[in-house]
Formats: C-alpha cells, structure tokens, sequence
C-alpha cells in the first residue's frame, strides 16, 4: 500500500524535477531564523510535519501503524494523516487539494494549503509567504482569550476575558431588536475556537463572533427579553463582564429567596478534638486542643466586632464532641461556611508551615497521613456503630460528589485562606491541599480544614505558643472570611 502510493507519486511528479529549498522560517517573536524541511521533486512545496513541530516548539503524537501524526498547538490538536486529502483541526474537517504524503516515517503536506488552514484557525501568528518560500511567525495579536456565561437569579452575567486594558470608548454594546445583543471592542482580536466553545446559558442561547477590520464584534443570541445591561471593564482583572438583567417583574420574587440563600449571615467554627482527646502535643507540652480553641475563638471575636453575621462555635470550651456531631451542628445552625482548625503533626520534625484541605479522596501520601491522623479522633467516641462509613476512596469520592456543589466555594475559600495567612505570618505556605476528613463529611455548605503549623516542629510550637502569632492566625482567616463573603455576595449586591 504504502509502496504502491509512493511510486504514483513518482511517476506522476519525477518529470518536473524542481529542486526544493528548505522554507526559511523568520522568527519575529524571538527574532530568529530557522529553516523547515521540504521535499525535492514536487510542483507545490511540502513541508515536513515533524520538523514543523522543532520549529513551532511544540509536540507530536505518532502513530506509526496507521500512519498518522497529531500535531499539539497550544489545546488544539492538528490530525494529520497521510494519503488523505484532509486535516482534523479539533475535530472539524478541513479539505487540502493534493495529499498528504508520506516519507520516512514523516508525513508532508503542501505548504501553502496547510498554513493557509493554519492561519485561519489555530495559528493566526504564522504565515506562509509563497513568492518568498518563508514562514514569518509574528506576535500573536490575540488580546481576548475566552467567554463565560453564568446564569443569575436576576440575570445573566458574560465575562470575557481579555489580556489588554481597553479605553473606554473602545468598547460598546447594544441590543439589536432582531434579538442579538452585540459586544465591539475595537483593537480586539480573538481565536475564534476558545470563544466559540464557550457554554450557553441563561439568557444566552447562541454565540457567535466577526473579527472585523478595526477589532472583534461578539455577538450573542438571547433566549429572551431583557429588562436593561451593563458592562465595564475590571481594571485590575482586565475581564469585560457584561450584566444583562431579566424583566424585574420575573425575577424579583427569585431574587429575595435566592438573596437570603447566598447571603453568608452564619459562620460555623469548629477547633478541633477537646476534652479526652488532645490533638497532637508538642515538644514543650502545647496541645493542638488548646491551641485551635484559642485561635477560633479569635477569628469569632473579630467576627462579631465587626460584622452582622453569626458566629456558631462547635465546642468553646474544652470539650469532647464526635466528629459527626460537629458537621450535625453546622447544618441545624443553617451555616454558610464551616472551618475546622487544627494543628498539625509529622514524625518528621523539620515539617512546618500552614495548609488548607478540601474534603477530597486524598491525593499524596502526606495528605493521607494528615487525613489519617484527624480522623482518628474517633477512637474517643464511645457510640460511634455506624455513624461513619468506612472512608475508602470509593466513600470518599461519594462524600465529594456528595458536596459537589460546594465544591468550588470550598476551593475559593481555602485559597483565599492561604492567600491572606501568606501575607500575614512568616512561615511556609504548603497550599491547598485535599484529603479525606470526617469532620468535613456531610457539611452543607463550603467548608475547609485549616492545619495553622506543625506542633512537631519546635519552633513552630514556640511560635504557636505566642498570643502575637495566634492573633496573626485569626486576623488572616478572619480577612479571608470577608473576602469570601464579599466575592459571593457581590453579584446579588445589586438586586
Ligand atoms: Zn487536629
């Protein structure tokens, strides 16, 4: 088969006998050149797929077998396959005039045809110059990546997100009677593929986008009628967030019930262990009970001072409560977030620094460990026949997906604790992390287990002893608590 192909290829293109130069390649990014491999004897230049991906830097996939090569261009992939008149660009089909050839293991194409196809979709940086043999890479202009659309109980919000600040002026918007409510920015430019693959939703039932002369057009579809919009550009995040409101008669009713939902009015902390069961204990005597109460009686003071909303401690005192009953309590209180505190322990004494879990199937040994050593509080409870199944990875992937949707809030929040105890304290962040905890299972509502420091490292303990730091340790999460609470509520803010 193989054979057979390649002598019709002979025979049909030996008597034109064109000596084929390599494509100089001129790097206007990182201002070099390069040359890309072609093939003697064809009457239109075909160049190499393997040396193309030297050039552009990036990967193939091979096989061999079916003599097929995937080309990786940023997320896109380029199918490639030889004796075919095609390529597959994510799955869309675009049509070449002559075949892929192969030699050597190494697929061709016609050079032209492919950057032409290139260009138009995955590539728009790089351009092939037929009259000069020269591929010229340029800047790529994209300066606007992606759209979002989220549905809203008053609405629906689009975000695009662009890497330019525009001026004002640059951007206008405005609803056509035929239904489609357009988006210009001017010096805008887009890759077609990542805006069109955004999900459609709420309000929004088709996207569509024109990359005009002076900038790009989006323009999306709208399922119904709207009562007013809004955009601006996010000075510091750069995202263009277009506000189309629903009909107020709609949506008001929604809107309060929804509102009183989101709204974050109660906050569950839970200090971890108590009572017969002390936590970890460090060298000079610090139990981890002792500390975390300390500390979560900290974050709930600042709380009160300065906020409306509720504070539910799951134990004030230095009590012991099963772990069951603390996530009980959160959900009987009606929290809207639940934080466990604790410290943490490592036979290894060097460990130190702060960490955030998520209640996920654990993924490191570490974080299995630390899941490990928390859930054992359990060994205290006297009554506990049934109260907890098993956390296998199978149990813990159904208490996740259990909690889904609290999911992303939990991530947020965790991040966000991090966040502000990086910018308070001196010690190692050791990030977000997820593992399997009981006390997190069955919490409705965002919820995370903070590891404050490591009671096995002497200085840490000396550290964790000081009112100073544990002040430090409130001040932090109680920040990041405000700014989970702002970000959620900020959306309603304005219904
Ligand atoms: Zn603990």
């Amino acid at each position: 088969m193989k054979i057979l192909r390649f002598s019709i290829f002979i025979i049909f293109f030996f008597s034109l006998s064109i000596a084929a130069s390599p494509i100089k390649v001129v790097n206007q990014v990182e201002n070099t050149e390069d040359q890309l491999k072609v093939l003697d004897n064809t009457p239109v230049v075909y160049c190499s797929i393997k040396d193309l991906a030297r050039v552009l830097s990036t990967t193939i996939y091979e096989n061999t077998e079916r003599e097929k090569i995937v080309l990786y261009l940023g997320e896109h992939r380029v199918k490639i396959s030889a004796g075919t008149s095609f390529i597959v660009i994510d799955d869309v089909i675009y049509q070449i005039p002559v075949p892929a050839i192969i030699v050597e293991g190494d697929i061709y194409l016609p050079t032209n045809a492919l950057f032409k196809i290139l260009h138009k979709t995955v590539l728009p940086s790089v351009s092939y110059i037929v009259k000069n043999n020269q591929l010229v890479i340029i800047p790529t202009g994209y300066n606007i990546q992606s759209v979002k659309v989220e549905e809203k109980a008053n609405g629906t919000i689009i975000r695009i997100k662009t890497l330019k600040k525009f001026k004002k002026k640059e951007i206008s918007a405005f609803l056509h009677k035929n239904g489609w409510f357009y988006l210009t920015v001017q010096g805008g430019a887009a890759d077609s593929t990542n805006i069109l693959k955004a999900d459609t939703r709420g309000i929004v039932k088709k996207i569509s986008m024109d990359q005009l002369e002076g900038g790009l057009q989006l323009a999306f579809f709208l399922r119904s009628e709207i009562e007013r919009h809004e955009f601006y550009q996010n000075k510091k995040t750069r995202e263009i967030v277009i506000t189309l409101w629903a009909p107020l008669s709609k949506s008001a009713a929604r809107i309060k019930e929804v509102k009183r939902q989101w709204e974050i009015d109660t906050i569950v902390l839970d200090a971890g262990h108590g009572g017969k069961d002390p936590g970890t204990i460090g060298k000079y005597g610090t139990k981890e009970k002792t500390i975390v109460l300390d500390i979560v009686k900290r974050i709930g003071r600042l709380l009160t001072k300065s906020t409306n909303v509720k504070v539910v401690y799951t134990r004030d005192e230095d009590v012991f409560i099963p772990l069951w009953q603390r996530t009980k309590m959160a959900n009987e209180k009606n929290g809207k977030i639940f934080i466990s505190v604790h410290a943490n322990g490592n036979r290894n004494r060097n460990a130190h620094g702060f960490e955030t879990y998520l209640l996920r199937p654990g993924k490191t040994q570490d974080a299995i460990d630390v899941a490990a050593r928390e859930n054992a509080a359990i060994k205290y409870e006297e009554s506990r026949n049934g109260k907890y199944k098993e956390l296998t990875y199978e149990g813990q992937i159904l208490a996740t997906m259990a909690q889904s949707m609290f999911m992303k809030e939990s991530e947020s929040l965790a991040a966000q604790i991090q966040h502000e105890l990086e910018k308070e304290i001196k010690s190692q962040s050791r990030g977000v992390k997820q593992a399997g905890f009981y006390v997190l299972v069955g919490a409705s509502m965002p919820n995370v287990l903070l590891e404050v420091g490591f009671l096995t490292n002497p200085d840490e303990e000396k550290k964790l002893r000081t009112v100073k730091y544990r002040q430090k340790i409130a001040e932090a999460v109680y920040r990041a608590i405000i700014e989970f609470k702002k970000s959620r509520e900020y959306v309603m803010a304005e219904g």
